[in-house]
């Protein structure tokens, strides 16, 4: 691929974007359960874009030439703040994603332990295994050690006993979840937080997906423990508003008690012949598109906007729950919090995977969860509020997708190839071994099979490690200069 000669028509270039999008996951409708925050509401969701459009080339890399942008920054952290339990102390910056508010929030204990507890030289971050991945990825990006800590087995949630036995003289952070992906559940954040203080120890709250909803849950009635800043031992939380604040994606929130803490956050940079840098967040240059999208969208619905689409979504979930928990060898694990619905079925790993493509086929997206620590393989659905509008078709189609994997008999190839897996070490294979496994599931020159349960139990069947190094191989592939076949030419 190189540049055209000459300049595109407009009508070329869209005529050609809109031919791509169409094998793409629609992101209005309600068929997708992952991935997509669909609020159903097209005329805030407008506003939204045109203020992103209004932003797209304003930096934030200076708010000095861009005061708008520092304007609406510290009017979403202060909404934040009052949204979630926080005083005239807390501060806060907006962020591109949970992730990178996960990051900023690991970042700010290490190097506030570096001042404060000196003593410290190989710091320790403690999460219970149901934690983020993205928390591990930053332990990974910044040079902290991970010490996982079990969970309650029936409810998911993590074990305060066992958080506590993980501490050292080298813990500088624990980190909990409000509420967990994978579960939906809410961490006892009291009990952790009284732990935190008594020892002197860093705690993050991460309410990514769940800091935005849980407040409106509790004013419908719905009990939601207590997670956020007005816990005591809570330092920190994490609040992504392209999830349930359904802004435009490149929105979150990092938030701490105070500036003091904060101040750990930042980085400046003078020792070099250019100008002189200071970021409060990863980014440096950063667009205003997503800060004034959010903006707009916060004020487009209103507190009543958003109380609304928090009704609309806690009425989905519990249909949806009742439903998925009646449908024949189906359990759901633990007791949803919030909106998020992990399920499992009878018949093993496989079985379950099979009912996710079962789903694709009638037009669903549901999200494979693979087993691993404490949990059974499982299918996760994030509810929004634009699924209430679907919810009988959605069950209607889960229980048939259910019945027609109860009674289609398991593929013999695929059986072969699980019980393989097992004894095969991935982290050893070469490329060209790796790629025929992968051609034995469906997977040829980078392009993915139409059904997913054979690579999907394959993954399943092997651990972590392995899983994260056919992972990598697969997407070290997978992104090539050389054209993508998954997608249609666009050089027409
Ligand atoms: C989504 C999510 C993240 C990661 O956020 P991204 O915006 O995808 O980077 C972290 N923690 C929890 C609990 C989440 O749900």
């Amino acid at each position: 691929m190189t540049l055209p000669e000459t300049g595109w028509s407009r009508d070329q270039i869209f005529a050609t974007l809109i031919e791509l999008k169409t094998n793409d996951l629609a992101t209005e409708g309600g068929a997708a359960f992952a991935y997509v925050y669909d609020a159903g509401e097209r005329e805030a969701a407008a506003v939204a874009a045109d203020a992103y459009r209004l932003f797209l080339a304003a930096n934030g890399l200076d708010p000095t030439a861009f005061p708008s942008l520092l304007r609406l920054e510290n009017e979403i952290v202060g909404i934040a703040a009052a949204h979630l339990g926080g005083g005239p102390e807390t501060a806060g910056s907006f962020t591109s994603g949970g992730t990178e508010s996960l990051i900023l929030a690991v970042k700010t204990a290490r190097d506030w332990a570096r001042v404060h507890r000196p003593e410290v030289t190989a710091p320790e971050l403690v999460l219970p295994v149901t934690a983020h991945a993205s928390l591990h990825k930053a332990a990974h990006y910044l040079g902290l050690k991970v010490v996982t800590t079990a969970i309650d087995p029936q409810t998911f949630k993590a074990d305060v006993a066992a958080i506590e036995a993980a501490i050292t003289p080298n813990t500088v952070l624990i980190a909990a979840s409000a509420v967990s992906y994978a579960h939906g559940v809410v961490d006892p954040i009291t009990e952790i937080g009284a732990l935190a203080k008594a020892r002197g120890i860093l705690l993050h709250v991460d309410a990514c997906i769940g800091g935005f909803l849980l407040p409106y849950f509790r004013r419908l009635g719905a009990p939601v423990p207590a997670f956020d800043l007005s816990v005591p031992g809570v330092t920190s939380i994490s609040m992504d508003l392209h999830k349930y604040g359904y802004t435009p994606k490149g929105a979150s929130l990092i938030l701490y008690r105070d500036k003091q803490l904060r101040r750990h956050q930042l980085y400046a940079c003078a020792d070099w012949s250019g100008y002189t840098v200071v970021n409060a967040t990863v980014q440096s240059t950063k667009s205003g598109g997503p800060i004034a999208a959010a903006w707009a969208q916060l004020h487009a619905l209103g507190d009543a906007g958003y109380l609304e689409l928090a009704r609309r979504t806690l009425e989905a979930t519990r249909k949806i729950v009742a439903g998925v928990a009646a449908l024949p060898g189906i359990r759901v694990l633990g007791t949803p919090e919030m909106s998020l619905v992990a399920f499992t079925a009878e018949g093993g790993g496989a079985a379950v995977l099979a009912i996710a493509d079962a789903m694709k086929t009638r037009g669903w997206l549901v999200q494979p969860q693979l087993q691993g620590r404490g949990s059974p393989t499982n299918l996760h659905l994030t509810i929004s509020a634009g699924h209430l509008a679907v919810v009988d078709r959605f069950l209607a189609d889960l229980r048939a997708a259910v019945e027609e994997v109860r009674t289609q008999p398991a593929d013999p190839g695929l059986t072969m190839l699980l019980e393989m897996a097992g004894t095969m070490d991935f982290t050893a294979l070469s490329d060209e071994s790796f790629a025929q496994a992968l051609a034995l599931v469906g997977v040829r020159d980078g392009q993915l099979p139409a059904r997913m349960a054979g690579i999907n139990a394959l993954l399943d069947a092997l651990p972590p490690a392995a899983r994260e190094a056919a992972l990598i191989t697969f997407v070290n592939d997978l992104y090539t200069a050389h054209g993508s076949q998954a997608a249609p030419s666009a050089s027409k």
